[in-house]
């Protein structure tokens, strides 16, 4: 039985959602190829992480090392390439975020190992394993094969899959390993972590999306659809030019140059939904979509669209918000 290894990302003590993202879908792959579903945790301490894990995989590797304590690239390469070694797994997936960024193309020329970043999703044809990525800013999915190799590294697209409702019930065995003798952390120094969300707003998690676009007019009309965010319980996000006009801080852009997000509910008022900002919604549950113009894009993408004013639309909503 070979294994697929996935990498667990985490941050201050807690897993990362393209974690439990990227093991809902190799848990899919493993059912078809009969193979085990290996999280591996590199971290300075386990608290509890493997745990968490052990819920939704049929092993957890456990390396613990005071040089762990925070990411180092160099390091986590050299001991996931004496892993890999070590187990043969057929599959190494890693977040397409800072970690599997940083790590993924340097764990490619060290193991040798064919790589597929930024993946939506993956797939088996013929036994073969192949990749879907998107390419032109996101306006074509290319599906990729691999050479043929005994093993593949894929980093996955945050968001790409969903995060499993409710742990799955696994109890996977959960095991202790040394890192391996000789390996020692990189050249690389921790200096600070600077959180992108500035402690506000992380848009990636948020369940309900309130969207602005250039409809919006001008900036001193975000205040009243902030309020409106807030009255509904979801956080405020954008298309580009809000940020271009420095309206909104980057952290809140949706698009294939700021975030891809999967909130439960999109409200995109005001958005046309180029091709750029739609690319980032894929994973969204419900599009719904407030635009004057009857043919703009986003309607394609829409669930549910109205062809009006968005302030209309807006003042609409918070009446029958308010008590
Ligand atoms: C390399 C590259 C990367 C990019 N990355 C991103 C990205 O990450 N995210 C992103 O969003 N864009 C990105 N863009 C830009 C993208 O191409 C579009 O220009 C942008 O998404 C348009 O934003 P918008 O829909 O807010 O504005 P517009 O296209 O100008 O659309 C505004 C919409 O508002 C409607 N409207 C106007 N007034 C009202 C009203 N009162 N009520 C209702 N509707 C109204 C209009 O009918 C129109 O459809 C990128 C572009 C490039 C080249």
């Amino acid at each position: 039985m070979g294994d697929i290894f996935v990498v667990a990302e985490h941050r201050q003590g807690e897993i990362r959602d393209v974690t439990y993202e990227m093991l809902y879908k190799a848990h899919e792959l493993c059912r078809a190829l009969s193979h085990r579903l290996t999280a591996v945790v590199l971290a300075g301490k386990d608290e509890g992480l493997s745990e968490a894990l052990a819920r939704m995989a049929d092993r957890v590797l456990v390396l613990e090392d005071k040089g762990l304590e925070h990411f180092d690239a160099d390091f986590c390469k050299e001991i996931l390439n004496a892993l890999i070694q070590e187990h043969r797994p057929f599959l190494t997936l890693m977040g397409h975020a800072s970690w599997g960024m940083d790590l993924a193309p340097a764990l490619a020329v060290k193991t040798r190992y064919p790589l597929a970043t930024d993946c939506v999703d993956l797939l088996l044809e013929d036994g073969s394993l192949k990749a879907v990525r998107q390419i032109y800013s996101g306006k074509i999915f290319s599906k990729v094969g691999f050479m043929p190799c005994e093993g593949y590294l894929v980093t996955v697209r945050p968001g790409a899959f969903p995060v499993p409702e409710g742990a799955e019930d696994r109890h996977g065995e959960v095991v202790h390993q040394d890192v391996p003798a000789g390996l020692s952390p990189g050249r690389k120094e921790f200096v600070e972590l600077v959180d992108t969300g500035a402690g506000e707003v992380d848009i990636s998690q948020a369940e309900l999306l309130v969207s602005i676009g250039r409809g919006v007019g001008e900036e001193e009309n975000i205040e009243m659809i902030k309020d409106l965010a807030q009255a509904m319980g979801g956080t405020l996000s954008c298309s580009r030019p809000i940020v271009d006009k420095n309206w909104l801080p980057k952290y809140h852009q949706v698009g294939t140059s700021g975030k891809s997000v999967k909130p439960k509910v999109y409200l995109a008022l005001g958005i046309s939904g180029a091709f750029q900002h739609v690319a980032g919604i894929t994973g969204a549950g419900t599009v719904i979509a407030v635009n004057k113009d009857k043919g703009a894009p986003i309607f394609r993408v829409a669930d549910y669209g109205v062809t009006d004013d968005l302030f209309k639309i807006a003042e609409a909503l918070k009446e029958k918000l308010t008590p």
